[in-house]
């Protein structure tokens, strides 16, 4: 087991990625803390996870949130005494052009997916410098990259993959380590309508992946779990693509 007596907290643990690392990170060893702005969907995956034989307790509450994520931190101490992972997974999308994404659209983006991992990290680092180290990884994408996607969305990952960097190198005196995962296209319930909705697109995602398919949740908690685990020591400041290859070549079909 790789987390074994690991005490982790998870943003997002509701649904798809969120949801597949509480699980594998329970089935390595590590007792959880499970946040999510819709906490009847964590309370969903700690039935799971306590199904499974894991131990997790449910938070509800926003990232962008200064109090929550707070509060999310505070949940960690009070109930297992430590915190050794903060996975950042919350996130979410407006599919919208430039002309068309609203103010309040692009705030909300932005504080979701950026200001989230900023708040969450900011309240977690201190129990991590207590306990001489930690681990913090943050879902970014694909689309912090390369222009794939809304800009919306692809402003807050490349903020998240620049802050990654910045916090790498402030957190490393501390023995915390900081990572982030681009993934690539993955089935979720964030991209299901999308897909569902036309057949093309997902039949165009395809085709630009080199291994022929898109994402499993799985695939990335794998992942989520290396960054996380002792394997890892070594690795800051890097962001692990996980994309099928899709960033890596131009697919020119069969
Ligand atoms: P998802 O919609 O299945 O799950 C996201 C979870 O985050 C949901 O349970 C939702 O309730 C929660 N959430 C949303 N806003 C929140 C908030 N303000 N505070 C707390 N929780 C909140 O999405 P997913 O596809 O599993 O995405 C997880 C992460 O992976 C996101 O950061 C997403 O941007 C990123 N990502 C996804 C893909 C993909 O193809 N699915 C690709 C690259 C990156």
């Amino acid at each position: 087991m790789r987390l074994r007596d690991k005490v982790a907290l998870i943003t997002g643990a509701g649904s798809g990625i969120g949801r597949a690392t509480a699980e594998r990170f329970a089935a390595e060893g590590a007792r959880l803390v499970l946040a999510d702005v819709r906490p009847e969907a964590a309370q969903a995956t700690a039935e799971a996870v306590r199904a499974a034989g894991g131990q997790a307790v449910v938070v509800g509450g926003d990232v962008a949130s200064p109090a929550d994520a707070a509060r999310f931190v505070a949940t960690a101490i009070e109930t297992y005494g430590r915190l050794d992972v903060l996975g950042n997974i919350a996130g979410i999308n407006v599919r919208k052009s430039v002309e068309t994404t609203e103010l309040e659209e692009w705030q909300h983006v932005i504080g979701v997916n950026l200001t989230g991992v900023f708040l969450c990290t900011k309240y977690a680092v201190a129990p991590m410098k207590r306990q001489g180290g930690g681990r913090i990884v943050n879902i970014a994408s694909i689309s912090g990259m390369i222009g794939f996607g809304y800009p919306a969305y692809c402003a807050s990952k490349g903020g998240v993959i620049a802050l990654t960097r910045q916090l790498a190198a402030e957190l490393a005196p501390f023995g915390i380590t900081v990572n982030a995962i681009a993934p690539g296209v993955v089935e979720t319930p964030m991209n299901r309508p999308m897909l569902e909705a036309s057949p093309p697109i997902r039949e165009a995602v395809r085709r630009a992946t080199p291994i022929g398919r898109l994402g499993r949740p799985e695939e990335i908690a794998a992942v989520v779990t290396f960054l996380a685990s002792d394997d890892a020591s070594f690795v800051t400041g890097h962001v692990l693509v996980a994309d099928g290859g899709l960033t890596s070549a131009v697919a020119l079909g069969e």
